[in-house]
């Protein structure tokens, strides 16, 4: 068995120790005689497994108590619609356009209620993010959603907006799916952050809402039980089954990052990691990333061959090399490098060992 460095966007890379620890554990949970993909979500074992994931996320990303954790379904996606079904009260919701994923986050809002554009850096191809100072925020707005990281884009906000500094005292919506847990999180600034499991936090199935108390309980009439924050809260995310070996996996990267020093330690291993692919990037005279220098993402890196014929050449021979899913989304083309927190620093060594060596060959 031969594991590659796997780049890709989501589902993407996992901790191999959570990988075998959860291989070992597969037929029977610590001697219960189950597996926990066949456990009741109501049984013992099934809640001793929920709550140490809850605690010890809590403790990684440092919760406060007055925010509530929910474990849901449906993916960054569908909180598109869970989250103005739940906070918009049917009234206006401002956007932050960054990249494709906010754009999708707006366009879904407009059905539930009047979502409006404060700011946009489309016209600069999503290379950069609109200062917050200049965000048109209207005085009637249920809450400010902006996407923490573009993941197709490679845009990243290195730091969270001060809604209240800018004299407007609305929520703070964060669609974190791609940076999840690889950096703290000022919760201050936050009423609600919200993300897909699958880019840093485990498989696919499982989402996590971390809401603040009072966002809770506004939910439209029509909004669907399973997707009102309330009834998912109050039920201790077992209003319906939840995605409990998702949950499961999840908990056992939990203790996988707190063995390894935690969201600091991460965020250190992240900055060390970007900056070895940024910096060989940019004194590269084949390869290019477009995104401003200030804000980069360290989890997704999309970058161009300047010669664009040769992109099926980079990505056979990156493949041949144990280098995999390092071809950029559909709708930007061009490469992606996504190193998440489970990417070893020695991911990015091969790739720019191999990029740097692909590059000699072209000349
Ligand atoms: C992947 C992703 C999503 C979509 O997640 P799904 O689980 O496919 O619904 C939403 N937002 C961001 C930032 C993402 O990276």
């Amino acid at each position: 068995m031969s594991r590659a460095f796997n780049f890709s966007a989501g589902p993407a890379v996992m901790p191999e120790a959570v990988l075998q620890q959860a291989a070992a554990e597969m037929l029977d949970w610590h001697g219960s005689g189950m597996s926990v993909m066949e456990m009741s979500h109501r049984g013992k074992e099934f809640i001793s497994i929920y709550e140490q994931a809850e605690a010890d996320l809590r403790e990684l990303l440092a919760v406060p108590a007055h925010f509530r954790i929910l474990f849901m379904q449906g993916g960054g996606l569908a909180e598109n619609a869970i989250v103005p079904l739940n906070l918009s009260q049917g009234g206006a919701m401002d956007f932050v356009l960054t990249g494709s994923w906010s754009q999708k986050s707006h366009k879904e809002a407009g059905k539930y209620g009047v979502a409006r554009v404060a700011a946009s850096s489309q016209t600069d191809g999503f290379t950069t993010l609109p200062t917050p100072a200049t965000w048109q925020i209207g005085a009637d707005s249920r809450y400010v959603h902006i996407c923490g990281n573009e993941t197709i884009h490679g845009v990243e906000f290195h730091e969270l907006p001060d809604l209240k500094a800018l004299g407007c005292d609305v929520p703070l919506v964060v669609d974190f799916s791609s940076h999840v847990a690889s950096r703290p999180v000022d919760w201050s600034r936050v009423g609600l952050a919200f993300g897909g499991a699958q880019k840093n936090l485990g498989p696919a199935g499982l989402t996590l809402v971390i809401v603040r108390e009072d966002l809770i309980g506004h939910a439209l009439p029509h909004c669907p039980s399973a997707f009102d924050y309330k009834l998912v809260a109050d039920n201790q995310s077992m209003y319906n089954t939840p995605p409990t070996y998702s949950i499961y996996i999840a908990g056992l990267v939990f203790q996988w990052l707190k063995k390894n020093g935690g969201i600091a330690a991460m965020e250190q291993r992240n900055i060390a990691k970007a900056q070895l692919l940024y910096d060989f990037l940019d004194s590269s005279s084949l390869y290019v990333n477009k995104v401003s220098k200030d804000c980069r993402s360290r989890m997704n890196v999309p970058f161009y061959l300047r010669d664009e014929s040769r992109n099926e050449a980079f990505l056979a021979g990156a493949k041949a090399a144990n280098l995999l899913q390092l071809k950029g989304h559909k709708s930007v083309g061009g490469m992606r490098a996504s190193i998440y927190n489970a990417m070893p620093l020695e991911g990015v060594q091969a790739l720019v060992a191999y990029m740097r060596e692909f590059e000699k060959t072209q000349a």
